[in-house]
């Protein structure tokens, strides 16, 4: 399911280099905010769906790449 206000993850970044979106519309389509360049985009529920990384492989890679950088 997607809700207003839910930060996603695009396998393809935005020209930007940003991958995390806010969700700020769900109709029939969802649009969506850029969190890098505060752009917006409408993609369809199924573009969605194919696009979106599972959260939580997302945060875990995320957290593995901060920790390397780091040390
Ligand atoms: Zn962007």
């Amino acid at each position: 399911m997607y809700e207003l206000n839910q930060i996603v993850r695009l396998k393809k970044p935005h020209p930007c280099g940003g991958k995390d979106w806010e969700i700020v519309r769900v109709g029939e389509d969802i649009k969506l905010r850029c969190l890098t360049c505060g752009r917006f985009v409408n993609l369809t529920r199924d573009e969605l769906k194919k696009q979106a990384r599972p959260a939580g492989n997302a945060e875990e890679k995320k957290a593995n790449e901060e920790s390397g950088k780091k040390v």
